[in-house]
């Protein structure tokens, strides 16, 4: 299969170093009040592990401070690696951009809002190896702590999901999981263009365990995930597994059609009595009605066109502004190393 279209995993020449066993990836946007409290749980916990790790921050495009205390805290802990992206490219591509870098033997993604509690890695690690599992997925047991419209939205999300693309869905599981290396390798090859992990790596049949645990409180800063964001993430995963909107049109056609014929039959039995000439409400009423059916229709085989226009394009969903783990030399004490001067566009704010 094709790998997808995005930057070269590496620059060409640099060596390679020992794959570290656990990789955490972690997309952050705008995150630089939460960067202090998640590094300061996050780390004494993985170096508690005692094993090599690497966390591989991606930056996804942030306008505030959030790249540059990413390379402050490298000079300190060097095993954080930083990837920068060259825009905002959204949580899911950002997780790719991770996913796709990432060199451990398990992998673990984690938000950077400690939503997701650190601590439940060490139980994710321990529970995958014990059975042998290539994926541990995180699950919201309680999410007290959400709004009452997020824990709303949330679990239309689930229901529909589970409706439309089958019951492998796991209930209340996010993006806080445990890939095996292998499960991130056949990822790796899959040519998504706006992947949706929740619901495709489940649905690669994977050996999989949960892990459960109640959702904290925000550390700080802003959720990032608007109602826009909500609805698109919602459409793309409707999009990505199920067709069913699009036979929507032919039930609503069906349902149209066979009430057309009792009103042709209502029609000439009121021409064969003579009382045809009131009538324009009903007009009024079936020519909206029929218009704004052809209307929704017309926009669900929009957003599918959509989907097959974007997969044609190929293009890159997201690009590589910088990889730390890319710099031919360990970072100086000073500025922040930075590979490619050329290749960095100046950071936006
Ligand atoms: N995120 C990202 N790119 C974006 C939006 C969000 O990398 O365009 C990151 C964000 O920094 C966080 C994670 O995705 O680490 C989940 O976002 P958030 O916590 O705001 O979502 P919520 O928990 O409110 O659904
Ligand atoms: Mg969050």
């Amino acid at each position: 299969m094709e790998a997808p279209p995005t930057t070269p995993d590496r620059t060409p020449g640099t060596p390679r170093p020992a794959a570290p066993t656990l990789s955490v990836v972690v997309p952050m946007y705008n995150e630089e009040d939460a960067l202090v409290p998640l590094i300061d749980r996050l780390r004494p916990l993985l170096d508690g592990l005692g094993e090599p790790y690497e966390v591989v921050a991606v930056d996804d495009g942030s306008r505030d401070a959030t790249p540059e205390l990413l390379h402050g805290a490298r000079r300190m802990w060097p095993q954080l690696r930083v990837v920068r992206l060259r825009r905002n490219a959204g949580h899911q591509a950002a997780l790719t951009a991770g996913l796709h870098r990432a060199r451990g033997a398990y992998v673990v993604s984690i938000d950077a809002d400690l939503q997701d509690p650190p601590e439940k890695i060490v139980d994710m690690l321990a529970l995958a190896r014990r059975d042998r599992l290539d994926v541990v997925y995180g699950v919201r047991s309680d999410r007290g702590t959400d709004t009452g419209f997020k824990r709303g939205t949330a679990g239309a999300y689930y229901w529909l999901m589970r409706r439309l693309a089958g019951a492998w869905v796991p209930r209340q599981a996010g993006d806080f999981r445990l890939l095996s290396r292998a499960a991130v390798d056949i990822l790796r090859e899959l040519p998504e263009q706006q992947p949706v992990y929740r619901l495709l790596i489940p649905s690669l049949g994977f050996r999989g365990g949960e892990v459960d645990y109640p959702r904290a409180a925000r550390v700080a800063g802003e959720t990032k995930y608007p109602l826009r964001r909500m609805v698109r993430l919602a459409v793309d995963s409707v999009t990505n597994f199920s067709a069913a909107p699009l036979k929507l049109a032919t039930w609503l056609g069906l349902a149209s059609f066979l009430f057309c014929l009792l009103m042709m039959v209502f029609g000439l039995v009121a021409y064969a009595n003579d009382v045809t000439v009131p009538g324009w409400a009903s007009l009024f009423v079936a020519v909206l009605l029929l218009g704004g059916v052809q209307l929704i229709c017309l926009g669900l085989l929009g957003e599918y066109i959509g989907r097959i226009y974007t997969a044609v394009q190929q293009r890159p969903t997201y690009l590589v502004a910088e990889d730390t783990a890319d710099a031919p030399a360990p970072p100086a004490p000073g500025p922040a190393a930075d590979p490619d001067p050329a290749a960095r566009p100046a950071v936006s704010r």
